[in-house]
């Protein structure tokens, strides 16, 4: 076999010629577009050649221990479409100085591992890495994604110590993260709205919030028709916080009695699945019901309404809903009056969880994804490098990395 056809072979890029090589702090093989006529780097038609520009150099993956860059002298095309343009390569993407290979496998790691490492491995800077993931996923993102949406869930991420917010929205159907933004108001939400147009919007059914963000308003106005789905474990945290203040409240009015020290320590009981309840734990609850009547009045109503949100039925859920509501908002426990009054104002939002059977679980995981992410890539100073690395991690694109 021919050297220059061992040299093609080996940098695995099928579409180029090999004119010749030579060992410059590594291996710097000549090539050159496997096609005749020169193509436009914008919109890949052929196109009349237009100046020539200097010699260039593609950083390559590396053979053995050896780094490896492909040389070539691009012209620049004057394309009737896009007008004077460098010319396409086929072993690079536009405006990169690495070839398409040695980005899709950094792309890739830095789907799998943290900053360091890849950086390490690769042989390059963070900042690059960052620039490389951006050209990866403006290319890979699925431009079809806001198409079609029935069922979508949002959530906010914070990051920054809390500083600074962004907008999530998954689809549900798909299980992918579709959409960011930063910021966290109704008008933040508006514009992915915006970005779905008329058909998207009357298409969408169902959206999974919890109760706690601005994002009703936006909802609202933009997606009448759609139905707000309210997160049935939020529904329940806000009811197990009120239970807990209940509990304090109990230790404060009880400090300096044995009985204190015992309400203290009843947490666990009081806020766990009963399910879950190891034997001490019950006959804690069985203690709780014998000498402290608000707290335990507290937890029935908590476990109450785990059961109204049990139900299958539409029907039966909202008179089990209605009867706990008459039940919560006249159980004198200023805590519970509270959190039943919330759940008061977002009751047809709760049961349109019992319909839909959709929460916002699947929201919350890719809250936790993007947190490891954030944390794997700390000093995001600016929005735009985290959201392309929420998009190459949470928003379903397959890399193969070019390893045999
Ligand atoms: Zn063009």
């Amino acid at each position: 076999m021919r050297f220059n056809t061992i040299l093609r072979r080996l940098t695995g890029v099928m579409t180029l010629f090999v004119s010749g090589a030579d060992f410059d702090a590594g291996l710097v093989v000549d090539v050159r577009p496997r096609w005749r006529k020169p193509r436009c780097g914008i919109c890949g038609r052929g196109a009349p050649r237009y100046d020539q520009r200097k010699t260039r150099r593609w950083r390559h993956l590396g053979l053995g221990r050896c780094r490896v860059w492909l040389r070539y002298a691009p012209c620049r095309v004057d394309c009737s479409r896009c007008g004077v343009r460098v010319e396409r390569v086929p072993w690079a993407r536009q405006d990169a100085t690495f070839t398409r290979d040695f980005e899709d496998v950094t792309a890739y790691l830095a789907q799998v591992m943290d900053k360091t490492a890849v950086t390490k491995l690769m042989g390059i800077n963070w900042r690059t890495v960052g620039a490389i993931v951006d050209r990866v996923v403006g290319e890979r993102l699925d431009p079809e994604r806001l198409k079609g949406l029935r069922s979508i869930g949002i959530d906010e991420f914070s990051y920054r110590k809390h500083h600074r917010y962004l907008t999530v929205v998954v689809d549900h159907d798909k299980q992918r993260v579709i959409w960011t933004k930063p910021g966290r108001s109704s008008e933040t939400l508006g514009a992915f709205f915006d970005e779905l147009g008329p058909t998207g919007r009357a298409a969408l059914e169902h959206v999974t919030i919890d109760m706690a963000g601005g994002y009703i308003k936006a909802i609202r106005e933009h997606v009448p028709n759609a139905e707000i789905v309210f997160d049935r474990f939020h529904v329940q945290m806000l009811m197990s916080n009120a239970v807990d203040e209940v509990r304090r409240g109990e230790v404060r009015a009880l400090r300096g009695t044995e009985a204190a020290a015992f309400v203290n320590g009843s947490r666990y009981a009081l806020l766990k699945n009963p399910w879950n309840l190891k034997r001490k734990e019950k006959q804690t609850l069985a203690a709780i019901q014998r000498n402290n009547k608000s707290l335990y009045r507290a937890y029935l109503i908590k476990e109450a309404l785990a059961a109204a949100l049990d139900y299958r039925q539409p029907k039966r859920a909202r008179r089990a809903l209605d009867e706990w509501l008459a039940w919560a908002l006249r159980c004198r426990l200023p805590a519970i009056v509270k959190a039943a009054r919330t759940i008061k104002r977002h009751k047809e939002g709760i049961l349109a969880y019992v319909k839909s059977r959709l929460t916002n679980g699947i929201v919350e995981g890719f809250n936790n994804r993007i947190r490891m992410v954030a944390r794997r890539a700390f000093g995001f100073h600016s929005p735009a490098p985290l959201m392309s690395m929420i998009y190459l991690c949470c928003g379903k694109i397959q890399l193969d990395p070019a390893f045999p």
